[in-house]
């Protein structure tokens, strides 16, 4: 600590801008202050001051001097000591730190008041119940949050009290009853305690300063900030309030305010105020409050000033605020504001409107809203009002609500939904074998797995809903069938699983769609008179932010329809198309072949079967996305993926053979899938490997991509295909395939007479390809950064076994504030993208640069994208307006 240091300041001397130092609550009610409203004078003690003595355990040896001093000055304002005999002055203690977290830490009220201040503060008000209320409340704040006692001694005191009177409520007591209250407290403090509740005013503030320090540590405290990513180590400040006093009669009470609403952002009167009563009571809930509006007819002066205030509050901070205040007597008292917490659609809302009112300009508009509230809002909901059955809860993996027939097998899945029926896949856990029949379902279900489980990444980006790691959930796959705590649900009972909660439930509960989707699919018109407000203002937002945004967006899409609702979702081309799931399904049979071919013939034989399939498939996806980018990754999985599972291969055939009726392909089959298997498929024969060894797979696909150009570039479209080599580690393997491709391309063009202008690329998905990005940038137009591998390869760690294993210990001991595959790892994974990013430039100035997988629609690595340069993220079809709207505010 320095000796210059400050640790207290009076409200005059603080301002809004000074939160990390004030705490949110010090800095607004300094702002209050020096804006001229009428708050009551006070200083506030420094977050420095906390973390001094949350780190040494004493606070700063000029702490009391400086506490002294503006409680001094304090007092001479007041013209009243603390706790002074005849006429106590008495504060607030108050907790606040930088950001918000109600309820969370500890604030007294009524200090300074003793057995003979509580005499002195009687004759002053002419109002015994007041001062002996006060005096009461004062025991029972810091009896249990300064001394540790257990609260409901107090709250058990207070009942029996109003039940020996027969009264339902405490403002039915009267002062006789508040004093026999007072003793009844003050013997609780001593029993529980063994001490006396202190009568020194000064020991009483001092104490209760030190407890809101302490709070800060508190366990409360300590998982709210976990949750919401609050660092640990900002510590609170304190503020030191004088009182005013809201329980002085049916002409005194307190409230909360907003200046809009903070649901639907609309202008009006929103709050709640209740007579005779003490700040917390409001919160608590002890007695009714009235509608805010109620105020007007109880004490119009009063609500005038109020409304007047709101609206200083409003142009000043140029966004909804909410309030505390105060009524003693007929005078206003403020005691607290800051901007509102607010649901995702007000928060669109507000940021339009105040647009309109010439508060803010578009680019702040952008900052008012995140594309975590645009996602939550694309999500359809269930209906709050229905009755249903809760069955379960698992992990809120993917937000949504889904509703359909249980099925346990992805067959069935993909067999039930193509006869028109809905369903939900549920798993213990998925796999790649599962995609068509996640893809076939409403949502996903699993047993097993957390948030980066296979089930939540497929399906958060798929924006399919799904709960994952519902461990209650016994599914018994054999038999179709899951038992929950006895019940019992059948293959074709209906379920219903809310990706936003985690919530199971057994049977149908209505869904409501999202309009903000319905607007994105073109479905719903922002033009139109009658439009939602909601989507209005999402469609003038979205606007603002393509009209600055640096970066392009573009979608992860395999197929037309994908690449159809990209384009509807504002998708600027694809920047992956993988091709490994035009190989599955029926075609599966003919990559058997391929693989099982043991002569030139009967491989060249496989792949002239596959190729005229995959080149319908890029013809259909050229046309969709007609006139923009479509980059088409060669094949990337390990073969093994195209064969059985070698367990259950292994069994059929020790079967047959029982049975002495091997059949000679499974024996072949067999034979490969033992070959292929692989220790760590993740870092063997896959991507360019893939290319290198096998004779004409990716040749093939070559000329299926430039046959369907031709093609389409014959039907008079635009096709404009990139094709990009996965796995690369070096600039000779790119180099080889290279040669080989533009010979096929070339002999198509010739053959076709077409000039195709392919363009070749490569992922970044390797620590060696991001070091040796110069070299590989000579025989690569494009770099598309896989971040996904990159991540995995960068860290050591596979993403389909670590999220079970160890990253729970991991974000717990806070390693890691979120798994890095969800955002970018920018010190580790993200230099490299940066160094490699700039290396490729280097050695080719018009590199094309983009990102592809999960982190191309995350916010957070969204902006660190822009920041270093990339021209484009991509990203799944229904991440793209988030994509869209991080960008816009990453360059606003
Ligand atoms: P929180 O952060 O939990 O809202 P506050 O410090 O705002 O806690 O205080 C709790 C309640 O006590 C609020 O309703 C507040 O308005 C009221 N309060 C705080 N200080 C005073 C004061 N000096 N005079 C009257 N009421 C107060
Ligand atoms: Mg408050
Ligand atoms: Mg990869």
């Amino acid at each position: 600590e320095n000796k210059d240091q400050k640790f207290v300041y009076d409200f005059t001397e603080g301002n809004k801008d000074l939160k990390d130092l004030l705490g949110g609550k010090g800095a607004n009610l300094a702002e209050m202050t020096n804006l001229g409203l009428p708050v009551p004078p006070g200083f506030t003690i420094t977050t420095e001051a906390c973390k001094v003595y949350l780190d040494s355990g004493e606070e700063p040896a000029a702490l009391r001097d400086e506490v002294s001093a503006h409680l001094d000055a304090l007092e001479q304002r007041m013209g009243k000591k603390l706790g002074q005999a005849d006429d106590p002055l008495l504060v607030s203690v108050r907790s606040g730190a930088k950001f918000s977290m109600p309820g969370m830490m500890d604030t007294v009220l009524n200090i300074g008041l003793s057995d003979t201040s509580v005499e002195g503060l009687a004759k002053q008000a002419g109002d015994d119940r007041f001062a002996w209320d006060s005096y009461r409340r004062l025991i029972q704040m810091f009896g249990k949050t300064v001394l540790g006692v257990d609260g409901e001694l107090f709250e058990d005191a207070l009942e029996g009290a109003k039940e020996a009177k027969k009264v339902a409520v405490d403002t039915d007591l009267d002062a006789a009853d508040l004093k026999k209250l007072v003793k009844q407290f003050k013997k609780i403090v001593k029993s529980e305690t063994g001490r006396d509740f202190p009568q020194d005013p000064r020991e009483q503030m001092d104490l209760a300063i030190k407890a809101v320090f302490d709070s800060w540590n508190g366990d409360r405290a300590k998982l709210y900030r976990r949750q919401e990513r609050i660092p640990h180590d900002l510590g609170t400040a304190v503020n030191v309030c004088s009182m005013v006093f809201g329980n002085l009669g049916p002409d005194s009470g307190t409230g909360v305010a907003f200046t809009r609403d903070p649901a639907s952002g609309h202008q009006g009167v929103y709050g709640d105020y209740l007579q005779n009563a003490q700040g917390e009571d409001v919160v608590a809930g002890i007695r009714n409050t009235v509608p805010l509006a109620d105020l007007e007819s109880i004490d119009k002066k009063s609500y005038d000033q109020l409304m007047q205030i709101m609206e200083t509050l409003e142009t000043h901070y140029r966004d909804l605020c909410d309030i505390e205040f105060t009524i003693e007597r007929g005078q206003l008292w403020m005691l607290q504001t800051r901007v509102g917490k607010r649901t995702a659609g007000a928060a669109f809302r507000i940021a339009t409107q105040l647009v309109d009112q010439g508060l803010i300009d578009e680019a702040e508009a952008l900052q008012r809203v995140t594309g975590a509230q645009l996602a939550q809002l694309m999500f359809p909901r269930f209906d709050e009002t229905a009755q249903v059955e809760k069955l379960g809860r698992g992990i809120a993996a993917s937000p949504g609500a889904a509703v359909g027939k249980a099925v346990f097998d992805s067959y069935t899945a993909v067999k039930w939904s193509r006869s028109g029926e809905k369903v939900i896949l549920i798993r213990r856990e998925t796999n790649p074998d599962d995609l068509d029949g996640m893809i076939a379902a409403e949502g996903i279900l699993t047993s097993r797995g957390g948030k980066t489980s296979h089930a939540a990444v497929v399906a958060r980006g798929m924006g399919k809903t799904c709960v994952c790691g519902a461990e209650e959930l016994e599914v018994d796959t054999k038999r179709r069938r899951m038992t929950v705590n006895g019940t019992v649900v059948e293959e074709g009972d209906v379920v219903s699983i809310d990706g936003s909660t985690g919530k199971v439930y057994i049977g149908e509960v209505p869904v409501v769609p999202s309009p903000v989707v319905e607007y994105f699919e073109g479905r719903m018109h922002a033009g139109a008179d009658d439009a939602d407000e909601l989507v209005q203002a999402v469609h003038r937002i979205m606007a603002y932010a393509d009209r600055v945004r640096r970066l392009r967006v573009r979608a992860n899409a395999d197929n037309a329809e994908d690449a159809l609702r990209a384009r509807r979702f504002g998708a600027q081309g694809i920047g992956l198309c993988r091709t490994e799931h035009m190989f599955l399904g029926e075609r599966r049979e003919m990559v058997e072949k391929l693989i099982l071919a043991d002569t030139d013939d009967e491989r060249e034989d496989a792949l002239k079967a596959l190729l005229p399939l995959q080149k319908k498939d890029f013809v259909e996806l050229f046309e969709a996305m007609d006139g923009l980018p479509v980059t088409v990754r060669l094949l990337d999985p390990p073969l093994h993926e195209f064969l059985p599972d070698i367990t259950e291969l292994s069994v059929r055939v020790a079967l047959a053979e029982a049975r002495k009726d091997a059949n000679e392909n499974d024996l072949r089959l067999l034979q490969a899938v033992h070959r292929l298997h692989e220790q760590n498929p993740m870092l063997g024969l896959r991507g360019v490997r893939l290319g290198l060894v096998i004779p004409g797979l990716f040749t093939m696909q070559v000329r299926a991509i430039a046959e369907a150009a031709a093609e389409r570039r014959n039907a008079k479209g635009d096709p404009r295909a990139e094709i990009m080599i996965p796995l690369v580690g070096t600039v000779q393997e790119l180099e080889i395939v290279r040669e080989e491709a533009e010979e096929v391309i070339a002999e198509v063009e010739a053959r076709t007479g077409v000039e195709l202008k392919l363009a070749l690329g490569t992922m970044i998905e390797l620590p060696r390809a991001a070091l040796t990005a110069a070299q590989i940038a000579e025989a690569a137009e494009f770099f598309s950064f896989g971040t996904n591998d990159l991540t995995q390869t960068v860290w050591g760690f596979s993403r389909d076994d670590v999220e079970a294993s160890f990253f729970t210990a991991y974000l717990e001991k806070g390693i890691f504030g979120v798994s890095p595959f969800e955002t970018i790892d920018k010190d580790g994974v993200g230099s490299l993208v940066r160094n490699a990013a700039a290396a490729g430039r280097a050695t080719r100035p018009d590199l094309k640069l983009g990102v592809c997988g999960e982190h191309g629609g995350d916010p957070e690595s969204v902006h660190f994208f822009h920041e270093v340069g990339l021209d484009y993220v991509s990203c799944s079809p229904f991440r793209i307006p988030v994509a869209r709207l991080e960008a816009g505010r990453a360059a606003a």
